[in-house]
């Protein structure tokens, strides 16, 4: 068994709130949401952070990219969402397995 958090919950061991899969990523809402709509938007595949991407993962990631627009409006986000990635200690990531955060809707806090 993973000791990794979302390679648990990808793969069904832990529960999570999971609005979209397939065979490459799993999406599922935030635990602790900072908006209205947080969703994380993962790959199967456990890589730590984008300090470990390779060319071997050019095609999954312009995948996960490119669902993007898809689940943000399925949430009802349909004038648009922002998208987080945190990398490393320095960028406050906290989840060593690379995903996407996807934020929107009337309580999307200010960034500037
Ligand atoms: P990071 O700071 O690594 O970019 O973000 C990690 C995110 O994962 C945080 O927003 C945190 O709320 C979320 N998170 C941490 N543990 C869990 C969990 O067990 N389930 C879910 N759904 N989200 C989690
Ligand atoms: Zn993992």
């Amino acid at each position: 068994m993973s000791d990794c958090l979302f390679c648990r919950i990808a793969a069904g061991e832990l529960p999570a709130d999971i609005v979209y899969q397939d065979d490459r990523m799993v999406v599922f809402r935030d635990i602790a949401p900072k908006a209205e709509v947080h969703l994380l938007a993962i790959p199967r595949e456990h890589i730590a952070s984008l300090d470990e991407l390779n060319e071997g993962h050019d095609a999954l990631i312009a995948y996960i990219m490119r669902q993007l627009p898809r689940l943000a409006r399925e949430q009802g986000l349909s004038s648009g969402f922002r998208t987080i990635i945190n990398t490393g200690p320095g960028g406050g990531q906290v989840v060593f397995h690379l995903h996407v955060h996807l934020l929107g809707g009337s309580d999307l806090p200010g960034f500037h």
